[in-house]
């Protein structure tokens, strides 16, 4: 809401509506909201939140994005689902949440903010778009010299298959029915190109396991299916 006086509210119940799905703790994201204290544990663990600009790169209704801000941290997130976006500007009213947010692809945001983030998250997205090797490129292009990355993604094996597509999405509906296409899945070993191609260094590769049931999540060695990759952009 860019001005206050000039509001549409069948736009803004259309917003809220969208809004209680992004936010709604046991709807349609319900996954990423119980996975998201423990990446975001991981991700506070492995580079100072505090030390610079922070963006977070197809950051939807903004459940990580507003939860890396609450620490303290000058936070940015971009999507290209200006819908998503407006959830999360209309989240962040609510909730005092101090997020930048922008209707931008890496790619756009790179050009126009080169080198400029200390950290840049970049999570459960590189599975939605066309080409990963971009985004990833983008993503190192945003980042500056000695800047901490992260990607978190879904691994391509028969394993990944039968818990992201057909457990969650068709046995147990955790996820909204065609929420991920298996071909998108990328191999540990093809997102390490992706990162190499990109001149960024691989610094961990762990496994992130939801078990939908008791929706724990915990970071582990078992890169069968969710995993999170932490990258370093050379000095
Ligand atoms: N990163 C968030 C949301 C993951 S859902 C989280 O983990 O909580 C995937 C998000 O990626 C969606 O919001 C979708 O709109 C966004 N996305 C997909 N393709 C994109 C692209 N090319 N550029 C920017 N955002 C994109």
């Amino acid at each position: 809401m860019d001005n206050a006086q000039n509001v549409d509210p069948e736009e803004i119940s259309k917003f809220n509506a969208l809004a209680s799905r992004w936010w709604d703790l046991n709807g349609d994201f319900k996954a990423l909201h119980d996975i998201n204290p423990s990446r975001l544990e991981y991700i506070s663990q492995r580079t100072d939140l505090h030390a610079g600009p922070v963006i977070d790169v197809g950051c939807g209704g903004g459940i990580l994005a507003e939860s890396i801000a609450a620490t303290g941290a000058q936070t940015t997130g971009i999507d290209m689902a200006v819908k998503a976006l407006g959830v999360a500007k209309l989240h962040a009213l609510d909730s005092g949440a101090q997020v930048i947010y922008e209707e931008s692809t890496a790619e756009e945001y790179a050009e126009l903010k080169p080198a400029q983030f200390r950290t840049v998250t970049c999570l459960e997205m590189l599975e939605h778009v066309t080409h990963y090797p971009d985004t990833v490129k983008a993503c190192a292009a945003l980042a500056q010299p000695g800047a901490d990355l992260f990607f978190s993604t879904i691994n391509r094996n028969p394993k990944a298959y039968l818990l992201l597509v057909l457990g969650a999405e068709y046995v147990l509906n955790i996820l909204p029915k065609g929420t991920h296409e298996y071909a998108k899945f990328i191999k540990p070993s093809e997102l390490a190109q992706a990162l190499r191609d990109a001149g960024l260094e691989l610094v961990e590769i762990r496994g992130m396991n939801y078990n939908p049931l008791t929706r724990n999540c915990r970071i582990s060695n078992d890169t069968d299916a969710n995993y999170i990759v932490h990258a370093r952009k050379p000095q």
